[in-house]
């Protein structure tokens, strides 16, 4: 079970970088990469020179892994991302943090976009006033998010209020956790999206 508990910090292990994937451990001295920086397992401190596939493999695995996305839906919104206008690798960034579970994370609703994915799961939030209960709903600008009236009392919500209140929200969102609600002012810009990724080799990979 301790072996299961620490998988998510091996994934930053393994990527050398911290992913933000457990909440607020991952902000603490407690977090895994600040302690052990170098690769998990018996030969973790020798990282071995990657091919160019390697580079590539990792960019889009530590992008899936960031995201919390199964590589089919991954491949999706690759797709979306080549036949929009604009950079590729950019377009698929936008998609990416435009899901609803990552704009709850980003509100600060959740503390890890595992724990949003799973407060949108469980029919927490509604958008527009329309409840909406899928992780991977893609939000537009104009959107508003709002904690369900008959939700208002959920304990995860009132402890991540408290604990993200001085975590800043991107220039995109708004957030009034007053009134437990959020607005969607456009979409993401490139430099708004704190992922240490060089996008353009996803979109290599993916060229092949
Ligand atoms: Fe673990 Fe979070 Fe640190 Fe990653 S960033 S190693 S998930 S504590």
């Amino acid at each position: 079970m301790a072996r299961y508990k620490d998988e998510q910090c091996r994934i930053c292990r393994r990527e050398g970088q911290k992913l933000f994937l457990k909440g607020s451990r991952c902000y603490s001295d407690k977090c895994s990469v600040a302690r052990r920086n170098y690769g998990p397992g018996d030969h973790g401190q020798k990282r071995s020179k990657l091919s160019e596939y390697g580079t590539q493999l990792r960019e889009k695995q530590k992008t899936k892994s960031f995201y919390g996305v199964g590589e089919k839906q991954f491949r999706k919104y690759f797709e979306m991302a080549s036949n929009k206008k604009g950079i590729t690798g950019e377009n698929l960034l936008q998609l990416l943090e435009s899901r609803l579970d990552n704009v709850v994370y980003r509100l600060g609703f959740g503390s890890s976009r595992a724990q949003a994915r799973q407060l949108v799961n469980h029919a927490q939030f509604d958008v527009n006033g329309q409840k909406v209960d899928i992780p991977s709903y893609l939000v537009k600008p104009g959107d508003i998010i709002t904690v369900r009236e008959i939700k208002k009392d959920n304990k995860t919500i009132k402890e991540n209020i408290e604990l993200n209140a001085a975590r800043p929200v991107p220039g995109w969102l708004e957030r009034d956790f007053e009134n437990l609600t959020g607005k969607v002012v456009r979409l993401a810009e490139r430099e708004e999206i704190d992922l240490p990724v060089e996008e353009h080799l996803i979109v290599e990979l993916y060229s092949k």
